[in-house]
């Protein structure tokens, strides 16, 4: 029964848990989330384990936002690049828009996201915060 746990299933996503990307043998670019074909041409990947760190390249404040999530409006979203190159985009969480900046250092944390329904599972998801 425990192994088949929504929470267990989910430890197991090493791409959303562990923050696993992929990185090129060849050309040594970091993919997140994974790619089967690198820009260089190459199929051969290793593991690697995303810091977490990055700086916030743009961002904006969602005012209407889908059903799932408008109970959190307004809330802010960016686009991160992390220290390893991948661009991503997610919430800011922990900080107005005022102080919100171009290029400062942000790290990934885990926070929740939704519910399935009034009694379903919650999600949990990666989210930006500020380092300050
Ligand atoms: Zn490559």
């Amino acid at each position: 029964m425990y192994r088949t746990s929504p929470i267990i299933r989910w430890r197991r996503y090493e791409d959303r848990y562990l923050f696993n990307g992929l990185q090129c043998i060849k050309c040594k670019k970091v993919h997140y989330p994974a790619k089967k074909l690198c820009v260089c041409g190459s199929k051969d990947f290793k593991t690697k384990t995303l810091s977490g760190k990055g700086k916030l390249l743009t961002f904006t404040e969602v005012k209407y936002a889908p059903a799932q999530h408008a109970s959190k409006a307004p809330y802010l979203i960016g686009i991160v690049e992390l220290e390893e190159g991948p661009r991503i985009g997610g919430q800011i969480v922990d900080v107005s828009l005022d102080e919100l900046k171009i290029g400062m250092p942000l790290e990934r944390v885990f926070r929740r996201m939704y519910e399935s329904g009034r009694e379903g599972a919650i999600h949990y998801g990666a989210k930006f915060m500020p380092v300050f």
